[in-house]
């Protein structure tokens, strides 16, 4: 069973580790090959057993995993009995249907040690007094359950369960509460922000400290801060720290006091990057799908799975002196790719072009494929501006950031919103892929 102890993970030179890591590696592998349906059948199907494992190296042999396949064995994963699962998530399903993402007890005592870990490694003294959570809180959409255990029994600060709820009432708890930090996604801390200086009021005179959000990347290509990021920061004056993380790993990974990267917690988390169409491993600093192993669950071990994020991964101890490594910018999801007129971006390249441009008051990007084979992207924006105006402003924009000129109409902004906020969606869908229909 893993290693914890007393061990400072986070400093540990590189070759110790590796040695650490094999052992945890060995223990969830016979474990997944014990006691889960799925892992059980597949590697006996490949002639694989835990005991061919070498060296932590050896990790490439094994076959990966993907999301399709959780999905459709989501139950065969479970490798401990019903009554040992201490809590359920669920994804949130807006890229294909919900997976159950099981808990044990011991499982999600880890998590709420390694975020404990993380957060106490930014100065506790940041995090103010209190973390205000604004995500949803139900229906097994739950980011921020071990954050909660770890602010609330670990640190010993409060933790406010305010909730993805409507905007007035979020001001009115922040107000009356008074927490030091608050817990979002950036766009929904952006649109609070907004509707909070609409109303008057200085967000910055609500002395929030620190915001960590997850959900969306903040920085792109080369660590570079995305606008989303700068907007934050100037409009709430606070620290912005971002998570990388999925819910079927549970546990987050954030960044550090440097804010050069997400650290990953290595002796209880193993991240490769692999080339996406090849599956071969890439080496530091150059960009792939982030494949990512868990060393320590037991109700839903994760072995090489393939997350379809594209990142990329620096090694070597990192300014804030912790040797863990870091997954970098997110900067995209795999099949969001987009190639137009030979030029490849992602969703995320536009939206950040599109941020630049003032008199938004909301955006659609929608991707297709024309007549003669070719993708295609089409900007739909609701702005209070002239449509010629803002058509003419996005387009230059987008053409300075990406070299590609594309399509921009315009539209009310209820029309916008009906396809951004789908009736049972509980994430704003801004991106509609409709190449593979
Ligand atoms: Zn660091």
């Amino acid at each position: 069973m893993l290693e914890t102890g007393h061990i400072d993970y986070d400093h540990i030179p590189s070759d110790e580790i590796k040695e650490i890591q094999y052992r945890n590696l060995s223990w969830q592998l016979e474990h997944a090959y014990n006691n889960s349906p799925f892992y059980n059948r597949l590697y006996k199907k490949l002639d694989i057993y835990p005991s061919d494992l070498k060296s932590i190296g050896d990790i490439t042999s094994l076959p990966s995993i993907s999301r399709e396949d959780l999905s459709e064995n989501n139950f065969e994963f479970l490798a401990v009995p019903r009554d040992k699962v201490a809590d359920v998530s669920r994804t949130s399903g807006t890229t294909g249907n919900s997976i159950y993402v099981y808990l044990s007890h011991k499982d999600l005592r880890h998590a709420c040690w390694l975020c404990a870990r993380q957060y106490v490694s930014l100065g506790v003294e940041g995090w103010g007094a209190g973390l205000a959570l604004l995500l949803p809180a139900d229906e097994l959409i739950n980011p921020s359950l071990a954050q909660e255990i770890a602010f609330r029994d670990m640190m010993g600060l409060p933790f406010y369960r305010i909730g993805a709820i409507s905007r007035d009432k979020q001001l009115k708890y922040l107000q009356d509460l008074a927490p030091g930090s608050v817990d979002a996604t950036p766009s929904s801390l952006l649109t609070l922000g907004e509707f909070i200086k609409s109303k008057g009021i200085d967000p910055r005179s609500l002395n929030i400290l620190r915001a960590h959000l997850l959900g969306q990347p903040l920085y792109g290509a080369g660590w570079k801060p995305l606008v989303l990021k700068t907007k934050l920061e100037e409009l709430w004056g606070c620290e912005v720290i971002s998570a990388y993380g999925t819910t079927e790993l549970f546990s987050g990974n954030i960044e550090c006091s440097a804010h050069a990267g997400h650290h990953i917690p290595h002796e209880s988390v193993l991240v490769e990057i692999i080339d996406p169409d090849t599956g071969k491993p890439l080496p530091p600093g150059m960009s792939g799908e982030v494949v990512i192993t868990t060393l320590y669950r037991e109700a839903m071990p994760l072995i090489r799975y393939r997350t379809k994020d594209i990142s990329w991964l620096e090694i070597g101890p990192c300014a804030c002196g912790a040797t863990t490594p870091r997954v970098m910018a997110v900067l995209g999801r795999k099949d969001d790719f987009l190639k137009i007129k030979g030029t490849g971006m992602f969703p995320g390249d536009l939206e950040n072009s599109i941020m630049k441009v003032d008199g938004i008051t909301g955006y659609l990007i929608k991707a297709y494929i024309d007549e003669s084979g070719q993708e295609l992207v089409e900007i739909i924006i609701a702005s209070g501006l002239e449509p010629e105006t803002i058509v003419s402003r996005v387009k230059a924009q987008v053409k300075a950031d990406t070299m590609v000129t594309p399509k921009v109409t315009v539209d009310s902004m209820e029309a916008v919103n009906a396809q951004v906020f789908s009736p049972g969606s509980r994430k704003p869908r801004r991106f509609h892929d409709l190449r593979k229909r």
